[in-house]
């Protein structure tokens, strides 16, 4: 028997509407070298009424993909929203890409028209003449005459663009499994690969962004969104803001601690989102210029794993939750949430939030080991986590590495243990485990270990080879401004945390840790750099 509900279409043109018309006073804040720059979600979405006016007019139809080469800020939210309204793709394009993977993904997407920033103008120009399917190019917040455009493609100013067109659009009934947004992930691993989001799989995730045993994103609060629209759609917070009425504030390309800090006192935003490097740097920012951030009711951090000594140092010593999650590009990207359950209490609580969390009703999960067998939820025994869901991909765009997905379940690449009570903790990316000796020994326990001595600013482990154990562990330290620390009292720190038998022999100091271009440890450059030092 079927049901008797109705099979309405969840669409992103109706969240535009809705967020404009139920929300519409709330605020969009973008900062600019001169301080803020507001707007409210009404005029977001007359905005974005214009913005696919002037789409329509330069000829895009269809599903044809429309890119963005931008950071934070309102105009990039009216593409997030006018784009795919108006049943266009939307492409964002990450800012920090190596030019040839930036040129190998928007060919691979075929991209037909670019909105840029004026800031990173000179960096689009450069790569410009190599992207074969643009026709045009708008520039938003910048000089458009500043790019010479090569034979073929058209310059427009996004302003004047907008300019005098009508504020409301004839949007589109559009099927909910068609395409809305594609990102690429990264790259941490082998070449880009793209995930098409639909618009269903955008609203469902955007409900579950604003549910309790998540983000609790309400209207009451002012989110401020670090985590780059570029990078996993911004942990998908620009849609759920729309949903329920979050003001949002977009830090531009203002990015270092300094700034991040102005911004929280200028706006007093309750709620953020980052991966843990930029905590880490606002961190040892606020340490040496403190500043009340208690206007914070919490931070919500992932990306990469979370270290305990920063969750305590903002909690203890700023008074602002830390609440760690897991997501991927693949995941779209939430995929859990370390909300400790209400009986726990104390020291338990804190264990339950060093984890990555638990999964939300949606999303299913699995542990494998090598051969394919599920192991049981126990709090011990380590598998590979595969996952599914209606936010989970099924694939990547255009079929590449099939491998990762099987029987309907995305492998993603990660290795940990469940709780009986459904808790992840991730021990490693299953690249980046340490095979010692038949042993297996976490990278990401050994960075937590290292970074809660007190000199230690950052930490990250790698594998090197070892004749007799086949691989040890490297630890890369930067240490803490105005600190000193020596590899040997590193180690004899290490060795009341760690088991005998994982203590580092390999050690290195470096004045920064390299960086993927999402703000993430780069291991793949760490272990090119140092796979042969070693500690005498
Ligand atoms: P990339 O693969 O380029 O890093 P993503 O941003 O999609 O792109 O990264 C997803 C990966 O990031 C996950 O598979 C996992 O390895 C890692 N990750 C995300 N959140 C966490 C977390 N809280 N703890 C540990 N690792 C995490």
């Amino acid at each position: 028997m079927l049901s008797t509900m109705q099979d309405d279409q969840l669409s992103l043109a109706y969240l535009l509407q809705h967020g404009a018309r139920a929300h519409g006073d709330a605020e969009v804040t973008t900062w600019t070298d001169s301080g803020p720059r507001k707007t409210t979600f009404a005029r977001i979405g007359k905005r974005a009424a214009q913005l696919a006016h002037a789409l329509r007019e330069l000829g895009v139809t269809g599903d044809q993909r429309v890119a963005t080469f931008m950071w934070n800020n309102a105009e990039h939210l009216e593409c997030y929203l006018a784009v795919p309204a108006m049943g266009a793709v939307l492409h964002t394009l990450n800012i920090r890409l190596f030019a040839e993977q930036l040129v190998y993904v928007a060919n691979h997407a075929e991209d037909h028209v670019v909105v840029v920033d004026g800031s990173v103008l000179p960096l689009f120009a450069k790569n410009l003449p190599e992207l074969k399917t643009v026709k045009h190019v708008i520039v938003a917040n910048g000089d458009a005459a500043a790019l010479e455009a090569p034979e073929g493609v058209t310059v427009h100013s996004y302003e004047e663009l907008l300019a005098g067109r009508p504020e409301t659009f004839d949007w589109p009934d559009i099927d909910e499994r068609s395409a809305a947004a594609m990102c690429y992930t990264s790259g941490t691993t082998g070449d880009p690969k793209g995930v098409v989001y639909s618009h269903r799989s955008i609203w469902l995730h955007s409900m579950q962004v604003c549910m309790t045993d998540t983000m609790r994103l309400t209207d009451t609060d002012k989110a401020l969104v670090i985590v780059p629209m570029f990078h996993a759609m911004s942990w998908g917070m620009p849609y759920a803001a729309f949903m329920v009425g979050t003001s949002m504030v977009l830090p531009d390309r203002f990015l270092q601690p300094g700034p991040i800090a102005e911004i929280l006192a200028a706006e007093k935003p309750t709620f953020a989102g980052a991966v843990p490097t930029i905590w880490q740097g606002l961190l040892q920012h606020l340490d040496a210029n403190p500043q009340d951030i208690s206007h914070l009711r919490e931070v919500v951090v992932g990306g990469s794993a979370a270290p305990p000594s920063m969750m305590h140092a903002f909690e203890e010593r700023y008074g602002v939750p830390v609440v760690h999650a897991w997501g991927m590009t693949e995941t779209s990207p939430l995929g859990s949430v370390a909300r400790p359950p209400a009986r726990a209490t104390g020291e338990e609580a804190w264990r339950y939030r060093y984890t990555q969390g638990r999964f939300p009703a949606s999303v299913k999960a699995r542990l494998v080991d090598d051969h394919g067998n599920e192991v049981p939820w126990d709090g011990e025994s380590v598998g590979e986590l595969e996952v599914k869901g209606p936010w989970i991909a099924a694939s990547y765009y255009g079929g590449v590495d099939p491998d990762k997905f099987h029987d309907g379940w995305l492998r993603t690449g990660d290795v940990g243990t469940i709780t009986p009570d459904g808790y992840l903790t991730l021990t490693d990316r299953s690249k980046d485990v340490i095979k010692s000796g038949g042993e297996w020994i976490s990278s990401v326990d050994l960075e937590n270990a290292v970074m809660a001595h007190a000199a230690v600013a950052e930490a990250a482990v790698i594998a090197v080879p070892d004749e007799k154990w086949d691989e040890r562990p490297l630890v890369a330290v930067v240490v803490r401004d105005g600190h000193e620390v020596t590899a040997e009292e590193l180690r004899e720190f290490l060795a009341a945390r760690v088991a005998k038998w994982q203590l580092p022999e390999h050690w290195t100091f470096v004045a920064e840790v390299p960086k993927t271009s999402v703000g993430k440890f780069d291991k793949k450059r760490l272990r090119a750099d140092h796979a042969g030092g070693k500690l005498d």
